[in-house]
């Protein structure tokens, strides 16, 4: 095969204590799946539903390189989420087929442009430019399923400038992690690669160039990174 433009390099996260990589084909994301962060943007938890929405996969920032404050935006949230790493995946998946597609789990941020996606709300327009941006997804090692912690039930936490923002568990997710896979996989065929951040606890808030972000979750790993000043503001 002979392109005719240089192909983009594949898209992969580190595996924690280990030389190996894992490719990344999709990243999709849920909102609104933990009660008392629906709560804090001004929603009602027995109203609403989580929802689906997706990153570009090159949106990943791994090895805990620096985030260049984004464009477009002067009000850059953080959500600290649990990642699952699918190993396989499939249509329409039973809950049980679902829990035998995780390879692995990982802490990660789904940055938000939360000033567009007011906007957006507002107008009741698609927020995809709130969420699909460039290194939109820092992301730590890939820890394999089977050395993690009980993640079902794991302490979620984050930090701005040793500040800590967010503290929640995991046990407080609305849609639980099979029923995450089984639910997606009634709209997209899921596949080996694809990583899925499974929503954010409350106490999202705005970052600022020069801040220092560090999140963790217990048994899974630890992330961190600065924010850097645009080069183009
Ligand atoms: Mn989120």
């Amino acid at each position: 095969m002979e392109f005719v433009i240089s192909p983009a390099p594949q898209t992969s996260v580190p595996i924690a204590d280990s030389q190996s990589s894992f490719p990344v084909r999709r990243i999709y994301c849920v909102g609104q799946n933990y009660a008392e962060h629906v709560r804090e943007m001004g929603g009602d938890p027995t109203k609403t539903r989580p929802v689906f929405f997706s990153k570009p996969a090159d949106a990943v920032v791994t090895n805990n390189e620096s985030v260049t404050y984004p464009m477009a935006t002067d009000n850059l949230h953080y959500e600290a989420e649990l990642v699952v790493a699918l190993k396989s995946g499939g249509q329409k998946l039973s809950a049980e087929d679902s829990a035998k597609s995780i390879y692995g789990y990982a802490v990660g941020i789904d940055f938000t442009r939360r000033d567009l996606q007011a906007k957006f709300k507002s107008l009741g327009q698609p927020w995809d430019v709130a969420k699909g941006f460039d290194q939109s997804a820092p992301i730590s090692a890939i820890k394999p399923a089977e050395h993690c912690g009980s993640v079902e039930s794991a302490r979620i936490w984050l930090s701005v400038n040793n500040a800590v923002k967010q503290d929640g568990n995991t046990d407080d997710m609305i849609w639980k992690i099979a029923g995450i896979i089984a639910e997606l996989s009634n709209f997209f065929e899921l596949k080996a690669g694809d990583l899925i951040f499974t929503g954010t606890p409350s106490g999202v808030g705005a970052v600022a160039v020069g801040d220092e972000i560090r999140a963790g979750i217990d048994g899974v790993g630890e992330l961190s990174f600065t924010i850097l000043e645009s080069q183009n503001p």
